[in-house]
């Protein structure tokens, strides 16, 4: 898997800007995340060379979009870390909360960042309709990210809630979500955000492309929202 990751870190123009030891670091944690999706179900990509690429690959080609250095982000539905912690170990600078509804997978990241000696990062068992009222969180952090979580129109509620003015929201999705993010604008606009632009990229080893939604926070979010999940559900914005 190293090797892997640092080429393509070299295809997308990333190996000056990153730590050395980066592509090491993140093949240990994937070889880590395949030892553990055994007993516990944490992803279904199960190659090394996938991992390599449609995990640690797709999470680094953000950094292609958004200048992360000294900055804090918030991963909303982190699952097994993704992307939230391959950007820390590739720029480890950023203050990372990894954010997720499900205890178990919580538990082993606050183990998985111990074993990779990684500081400055911070593991949150939640929801994050309920994580985003707390006035600990709300409008705290310079990004949220999300990958794979919910479409787009209601993960923005989930999500802008934790971002402040002047900071970004980065929604990972595939080339095809044009539509989405059409069916989105309102929620965007309501929750005082502003579609800032689309970055489509190739993942490194693969045919496959993927996109960022970068969306600006622009206003504060009404104390109205996030909303209950049965209400972002069956009235979204
Ligand atoms: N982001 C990871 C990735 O790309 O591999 C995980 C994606 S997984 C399909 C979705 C994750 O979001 C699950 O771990 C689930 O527990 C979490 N999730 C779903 N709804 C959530 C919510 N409202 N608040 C927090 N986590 C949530």
């Amino acid at each position: 898997m190293e090797e892997l990751i640092y080429s393509g870190l070299g295809k997308l123009g990333l190996a000056g800007s990153v730590p050395e030891n980066s592509p090491s670091l993140l093949a240990r944690y994937g070889e880590l995340l395949l030892e553990k999706n055994k007993v516990m179900n944490l992803t279904a990509i199960t190659e090394p060379e996938d991992v390599a690429s449609l995990h640690m690959l797709d999470c680094a080609a953000l950094l292609n979009c958004a200048q992360l250095e000294g900055k804090s982000l918030i991963d909303v539905g982190t699952g097994a870390g993704f992307p939230g912690l391959p950007l820390k170990i590739l720029v480890p600078s950023l203050e990372v909360t990894l954010l997720d509804s499900l205890n178990k997978r919580i538990e082993w990241l606050a183990e998985l960042c111990k074993a990779l000696e990684l500081d400055k990062i911070r593991t949150l068992h939640g929801r994050a309709e309920e994580a985003g009222q707390s006035p600990a969180l709300r409008e705290q952090f310079d990004f949220a990210a999300a990958r794979a979580v919910a479409d787009l129109r209601l993960l923005c509620e989930l999500c802008l809630p934790f971002v402040k003015v002047g900071g970004h929201f980065l929604a990972m999705k595939g080339p095809d979500s044009g539509e989405e993010v059409r069916r989105a604008l309102s929620a965007v606009e309501t929750l005082g955000g502003q579609v800032e632009r689309c970055y489509d990229y190739q993942i490194p080893h693969t045919d496959v492309t993927h996109r960022v939604i970068l969306i600006e926070k622009t206003a504060h979010t009404s104390d109205k929202y996030p909303r209950r999940w049965a209400k972002i559900q069956n009235a979204p914005l």
